[in-house]
Parts: C-alpha cells; sequence; structure tokens
C-alpha cells in the first residue's frame, strides 16, 4: 500500500519542479531548515487563511483532531449538510499502475452552497494560473476527485482564496490531469534507483536539498554545473553518456554543438547560437582559469553611481514594492550612501518614489549625466513599473533611466569565469569583496522587512532596519568592487 497526499504536488513542483525531491522526501534524507523569508511566507499563508475563516459566521472547525477523526467527522458533518468545514479530511483509495494506494487531501473549506458544496482553499498566491502555480491546481483537483470518490457526487465547484482576497475558480476534470501526476509521483517514491534531475543555479538555490545535491554535483563535475547548460540540455547529454564537463568540452565544438538538439517546451530544438558561449564557460570551469572573450564595454566617466534596489513580489505585499532605492555614488568624488526608504504608512510606497526621485535629482544637479550601475534587469524593470505607477513629472526616472548600465550583460558577454553562476553575489566573492554580514541576501533582507513592518517595538524596527540598510550599502560596494574588476579587464 502506498500512501500519496494532496501535498506531494507541492514536493514535485516547489521551490521549482523537481523529481528527485519526491524521492528524496519519500525516503526522509535529511533537508536544511526553512530559510526565513519560506518561514514569513508560511506566516502570511496561516495569516490569510485565519482571515478567511473568519468571515464566516457558521464553521464545523476540525482543526486538531487526529485526522481519522477528521475523516470520520467530514463524512458525517458533509452528510448533515453543516454551512461550512474547515480543515476537513477527505480519502479513498485507488489502484495506481497496479499498485493500491492511500490518497488523502485536507482542503481548507468545504462550503455549502444549497446543498452541494464548494472545496475552496487559502492561497497567499497573487496569480493563480496553471503557468504559475501548477501545484495549486493539481492539490484542489485531487480534492474534488476524493470528494467524489466519498460522497458519489462532484463538488459544486473547486476555488482559490488568492492573496488578494479574488476567488479564483479552478477547473475539475474529474481528477484526470492530478492522477496521471500522482501515478508518476507513484513511480518516483517506488524508484530503487536515484532518479535524475540535473542542478540548476536558480532552480536549486532554495531547495532544502541544496547542500546535498550541489556537493555531490561539484565532485562528480557534472556537466549542468556549467551556464547555459539548461535541464533539458543536461538531460539530452546524459542520455548520450556525457554527463561531465571534462566530456562535454571533449565531445563538442561551437558547431556540433550549435547543431545539436535538446528538449524544450515539448520540442527538439537546436543549441544554436548560445553554443560558442555555453562552450566557453565550460572550458573556463575545467580548467579553472577565466577566459576574455572580447574586451568588456565599459565606457569611462569620472564618477558612476551604484544603484540597488530592495523589493517585496506582489505575494508579500499587496502591490509589487520597492522598499529601498539604494545610491551611492563612486569615483573621482565620491558620495556617502543615500537611501530612499517606502514609509511604513498608507502612502509610504509614495513617498520612498518621490523620495528616490529627490535624490536622483540632487545627483544630476552635482554630478550632470553620469551612468547609473546596476546588476541584471531588476533595476530596470523595476523603474519602468514605478514610472507606470506614479509617473515622472520632471523627466527625472526618465533620465536615471536612460543614464543606466547594466553590469550583468557586460560581464557575462566578455568573460568567461569558471563560476556556475553570473550572480553578484557569486562573482563578488570571485574578485575578492567581502561583506561584514554573516546573513543578506534578497530572500533574507525580504523577510527582515516584513519583520520590520510587524513589529510594534521600535527599537527592534530600527535594529532591523539598520540591517537591510548595510546589507544594500555592501550590495552598493560589491557592485563598484566587481566594476573596478572589470574596467581592470578592457587593458589587458
Ligand atoms: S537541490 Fe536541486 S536537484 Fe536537488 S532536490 Fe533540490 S531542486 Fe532537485
Amino acid at each position: 500500500m502506498m500512501y500519496l497526499i494532496a501535498s506531494d504536488f507541492y514536493t514535485y513542483h516547489r521551490p521549482s519542479k523537481c523529481a528527485l525531491r519526491v524521492y528524496l522526501r519519500h525516503r526522509e534524507i535529511t533537508e536544511g531548515p526553512l530559510s526565513p523569508y519560506d518561514e514569513v511566507i508560511r506566516r502570511l499563508g496561516q495569516r490569510h487563511e485565519e482571515t478567511h475563516l473568519a468571515t464566516f459566521a457558521s464553521v464545523v472547525n476540525l482543526r486538531g483532531g487526529t485526522r481519522e477523526e477528521r475523516m470520520k467527522r467530514t463524512r458525517e458533518e458533509v452528510g448533515r449538510g453543516a454551512p461550512v468545514i474547515y480543515q476537513a479530511v477527505l480519502h479513498a483509495r485507488t489502484e495506481l499502475s497496479g499498485v493500491e494506494c492511500d490518497v488523502a487531501g485536507d482542503p481548507d473549506f468545504l462550503i455549502n452552497k444549497e446543498g452541494r458544496y464548494v472545496i475552496r482553499d487559502s492561497k497567499v498566491s497573487k496569480r493563480i494560473t496553471e503557468k504559475a502555480h501548477p501545484e495549486i491546481f493539481r492539490q484542489l483537483q485531487i480534492y474534488g476527485w476524493l470528494y467524489e470518490k466519498t460522497f458519489g457526487h462532484s463538488p459544486l465547484r473547486l476555488e482559490v482564496h488568492s492573496g488578494p482576497g479574488d476567488l479564483v475558480e479552478i477547473p475539475y476534470d474529474g481528477g484526470i490531469t492530478a492522477l496521471a501526476l500522482l501515478q508518476e509521483i507513484l513511480s518516483l517514491k517506488q524508484d530503487r534507483a536515484e532518479p535524475f534531475s540535473p542542478v540548476g543555479w536558480s532552480n536549486c538555490g532554495n531547495c532544502g536539498f541544496h547542500d546535498r545535491c550541489w556537493p555531490i554535483a561539484e565532485k562528480n563535475r557534472d556537466v549542468a554545473l556549467v551556464p547555459g547548460v539548461d535541464q533539458g540540455l543536461a538531460i539530452a547529454l546524459r542520455q548520450e553518456g556525457i554527463t561531465t564537463m571534462d566530456d562535454f568540452v571533449a565531445r563538442f565544438d561551437a558547431i556540433t554543438l550549435a547543431e545539436y538538439k535538446r528538449p524544450r517546451g515539448g520540442k527538439s530544438v537546436r543549441v544554436g547560437k548560445d553554443a560558442a558561449s555555453i562552450l566557453q564557460m565550460a572550458r573556463a570551469l575545467v580548467s579553472g582559469k577565466e577566459t576574455i572573450i572580447q574586451p568588456p564595454d565599459v565606457p569611462n566617466h569620472p564618477n558612476y553611481v551604484m544603484f540597488d534596489l530592495e523589493g517585496l513580489p506582489p505575494q508579500l505585499d499587496e502591490l509589487e514594492k520597492i522598499y529601498l532605492w539604494g545610491l551611492q555614488i563612486y569615483g573621482e568624488r565620491p558620495s556617502s550612501y543615500k537611501a530612499a526608504k517606502a514609509g511604513f504608512g498608507v502612502d509610504g510606497d509614495r513617498q520612498g518614489w518621490e523620495t528616490f526621485l529627490a535624490e536622483a535629482n540632487a545627483i544630476f544637479e552635482e554630478y550632470g549625466d553620469l551612468p547609473f550601475v546596476h546588476w541584471h534587469i531588476y533595476e530596470r524593470t523595476k523603474l519602468e513599473m514605478y514610472i507606470e505607477r506614479f509617473g515622472d513629472r520632471d523627466g527625472i526616472a526618465a533620465r536615471v533611466h536612460h543614464n543606466l548600465l547594466d553590469l550583468h550583460p557586460r560581464t557575462e558577454s566578455s568573460i568567461a569565469l569558471p563560476l556556475p553562476s553570473y550572480s553578484l553575489k557569486v562573482i563578488e566573492q570571485y574578485v575578492g569583496f567581502k561583506r561584514t554580514q554573516d546573513e543578506y541576501g534578497g530572500n533574507w533582507a525580504m523577510a527582515k522587512y516584513i519583520e520590520a513592518t510587524e513589529t510594534e517595538d521600535d527599537e527592534l524596527r530600527r535594529k532591523v532596519m539598520d540591517q537591510i540598510l548595510l546589507y544594500n550599502q555592501e550590495d552598493l560596494a560589491a557592485t563598484w568592487a566587481v566594476f573596478q574588476w572589470l574596467r581592470s579587464k578592457c587593458a589587458a
């Protein structure tokens, strides 16, 4: 008998789709603790659910009982037509791939609407779409199937109460799609050998098994460590027996790799124009030495503004919000650190934007036009988002936008580094930059900011905000360190 639960869909899809995670969790392999960011998301999710619970006048609350008691009470309460059942348990036995399976799920709410039940889950996520959250769709669909198996008729509707408070209907297909995925999950749980899942910098970064999988990949000199070798390419290479970066560089040149086909979006597509750069990255990793691809394109200017934003994604705030606009001038006439902070009140977001515009304007008045140096696309896209949100009456944001200088593509296109990622945090270490805080990072800063938002203790809030400001200031210093290192390569 195999035991399958609706949360298996989360294991499979979150934080990134990975078959190996299902296998490892089923075998109870030790995982790292939840990150502070995940803790915040969990806490906000609980609060969101409790707020929704409080909107119902009459609720049968099954929280706290054993699973067997809750299962029994669920059947009884549906049988007597209870208006709302909170934390029900649904269960059914079925055969999947010839294996007897116990399937269970705990929907947040069963809501009686004129004699039939709506199944509703509360989710803090803002975008409830199949593409963004397939695990939510499968979870609700398996609840629907469990309900149908238990009571002999389908639920009235499947719904998600989303982060912004909308009710989003999830299509019910009789459980076909969810059961097909459960069948896949079952086979992963039954596998004797570990399924192959290529590591990836962003895929594995927030996974609890990172500290297990990453060192193994490094020890094996896994080809998936090469920047540009995506999951599809790593899988295709493995099928041909090419598993290490050493085999990879020995087997391909830029022409043969460009013609090589990898699975992508259900099709088989050529590696194409990325081939030369992927091979350069692979050769740098194999040799342990950086290679100049072309002289970096870094304009000469006496002064530069280092520019870095800290923001909250939409699921952590009603709006996607920048809570800190960090600026500091480096070069011949350096400035002190300038931080435009969003206020904690209702108009805080606009205040943060206007303070930033005032700081940027003061810089232009003193220095004229100068590059605003940042790392990757976040700063550009958020600047555009805020111009759209609050306008740009005096054209200051447009002037900043015109002066943006993104170091990330300049670094990537000019130097092949013996590193598995071109993230700032990786490259700053490579160039010898050292931070003063043990804990840092965008997700760490978000969790800290939520802590600052929620506390009523002014002293604690000040302390937490000081840590975030120091982190942002060190991001600017790190960007400058990488900028100087890159500029030194112009002369090399
Ligand atoms: S660390 Fe990466 S490869 Fe390992 S289980 Fe997590 S996502 Fe999968």
